[in-house]
């Protein structure tokens, strides 16, 4: 007789394993089934974001940033004395930090009792899931009244640039080169070629982004991604739009030809990272007699609760519609557990952040003014600059603003846009506004620390109605 739970989760990413914990939290009995093996072959749980993605490119960001910051800042600290790099211990650095997380990862989804499962998953009808174990033993069912398939997303593959594992790689392999690329090479300049491409060149690489579209972070604000074109630009990072990659050859390095509105070029790097998107995992996800919905870039189709077409069965992460980001999946995760255990529980869309770890930052959350314009919607801006805060004066970097927009009639705050030092913990303060519907006066009468840099969303939002204090004199609407 196979075991039978409550919940069965396929996947322990950020999505998965916040789906498992939340789903034993409610008394639910539940098993977390999950493959990712760590390179001595043992379970590590946490998915792409832990394994290979937000947290070992956030750890380099922010060795790396401190190299910058000890070339270019501190004698202007009146501090001395050569700063010099040790790429193995830095990489060594990242990988304690993923490892711990895996085994807190692991020990909370113990102390939730969480029956964890180190296999792979493939989902049958009536909810029963093959599970094959990772270490070759022979594989078995469990049976469950709900499933959620959290299997996540991998990068997408571009013909014309084969990945090797050496010289044309992934953003997984990107995260652990044993040495410092002379020349490197990045197709795609969305966010993972923007922040790999910063680790790299404040490491010491010259690094040229080879980015298909003609504008620059099109997801992006246009005045916010106008400003960050000339911020990375000036650090260094050779950004080119409009350059679509034709062909690819190995020699001890790698030869690109590109076309662009110029005509065809031709570049030699050393490696070359692939950075073109992702794509939702769900090959042999689920047998034939168990067909789920499927959409494109095989993403499975779910409802607003994240439902699929199977009873019983949900689907959240990378692996369904929305951004691929690891809070999306995690609020999905926490959701369907709830919506299993027969509460109210949503998500909602509209304010979910979004972050670029460069330096500059880059946050944003809501609607931007292109996406206002085009609903025919009537808003106002408010903004301030950096350049005018205190706290940023004493930092030592001034640059970007903070962009507020806001309801003409009503106030309330529509998006929220800013570039800048520490936006990615700014934006939480705009994502609170607006998850309780405020206004732009809601903000400008809340107080603020000083000196802070959350002064300059303050100051924003006052400048909505032409009333920030310290941006001389405004107009007034
Ligand atoms: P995943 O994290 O991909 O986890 C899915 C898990 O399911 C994996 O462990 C996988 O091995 C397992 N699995 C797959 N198929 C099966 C199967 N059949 N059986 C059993 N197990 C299976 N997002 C952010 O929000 N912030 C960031 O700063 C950020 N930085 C990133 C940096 C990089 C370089 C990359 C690549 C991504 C980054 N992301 C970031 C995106 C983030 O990693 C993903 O959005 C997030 O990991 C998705 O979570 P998930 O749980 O849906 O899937
Ligand atoms: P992306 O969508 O951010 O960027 C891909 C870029 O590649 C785009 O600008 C696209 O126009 C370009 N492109 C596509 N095909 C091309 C081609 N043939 N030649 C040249 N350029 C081409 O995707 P990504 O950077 O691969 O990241 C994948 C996902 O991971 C994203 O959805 C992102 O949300 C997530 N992620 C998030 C963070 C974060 O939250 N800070 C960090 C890294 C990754």
């Amino acid at each position: 007789m196979a075991d039978q739970f409550d919940v069965v989760v396929i996947g322990a990413g950020p999505a998965g394993y916040v789906a498992a914990i939340r789903s034993a939290q409610l008394g639910l009995k539940t098993a977390c089934i999950d493959d990712w093996l760590d390179e001595k072959g043992q379970p590590a749980p946490g998915g792409t974001c832990l394994n290979v993605g937000c947290i070992p490119s956030k750890a380099l960001l922010e060795s790396s940033e401190l190299l910058e910051r000890s070339r270019e800042e501190f004698s202007d600290h009146g501090l001395s004395g050569k700063v010099t790099l040790d790429l193995s211990a830095m990489l060594a650095r990242k990988r304690r930090i993923v490892r711990g997380l895996n085994q807190g990862v692991t020990s909370l989804l113990k102390s939730n009792d969480v029956k964890m499962i180190s296999a792979r998953a493939c989902l049958h009808s009536g909810r029963r899931v093959e599970v094959m174990p990772v270490d070759g033993a022979e594989h078995y069912f469990i049976d469950s009244e709900n499933v959620i398939l959290a299997t996540g997303s991998r990068p997408v593959d571009l013909a014309v640039a084969p990945l090797d594992g050496e010289q044309i790689v992934d953003s997984a392999a990107a995260l652990s080169f044993s040495e410092v690329p002379q020349r490197l090479g990045i197709i795609g300049a969305g966010v993972i070629g923007l922040e790999l491409g910063s680790v790299w060149r404040r490491l010491g690489s010259d690094v040229v982004l080879l980015e298909a579209q003609d504008e620059f972070l099109a997801m992006a604000d246009s005045q916010i991604a106008n400003d960050g074109l000339r911020f990375f630009t000036e650090q260094g990072l050779d950004i080119r739009l409009g350059a679509r990659v034709t062909s690819t050859t190995r020699d001890d390095g790698v030869i690109v030809d590109y076309q662009d509105a110029d005509g065809t070029h031709q570049e030699r790097f050393d490696r070359l990272i692939v950075a073109v998107g992702r794509e939702a995992n769900s090959d042999h996800l689920f047998a034939s007699d168990c067909p789920l919905a499927m959409g494109r870039r095989g993403q499975v189709i779910v409802d607003d609760h994240c439902r699929t077409n199977q009873p019983g069965v949900y689907a959240i992460g990378d692996l369904v519609r929305g951004p691929m980001l690891a809070h999306k999946g995690s609020e999905e995760g926490i959701m369907v557990a709830e919506v299993i255990a027969g509460k109210q529980a949503w998500v909602d869309y509209e304010t979910i952040p979004s972050v670029l770890y460069t330096q500059p930052e880059i946050a944003w959350v809501g609607k931007n003014e292109a996406q206002l314009k085009a609903a025919g919607t009537d808003f106002r801006v408010g903004s301030f600059p950096y350049a005018a805060s205190g706290r940023a004066m004493a930092m030592g970097d001034t640059r970007g603003l903070v962009k507020i927009l806001a309801d003409v009639h009503t106030d309330r705050i529509l998006g929220v846009h800013m570039i800048g030092n520490h936006c990615s913990e700014l934006i939480a303060e705009a994502v609170i506004a607006m998850q309780f519907q405020g206004s732009s006066e809601d903000l400008a009468m809340t107080v603020f620390a000083h000196p802070s840099l959350s002064e300059v969303l303050h100051e924003a939002a006052m400048d909505v109605n032409g009333l920030a204090i310290h941006k001389g004199r405004s107009r007034r609407p």
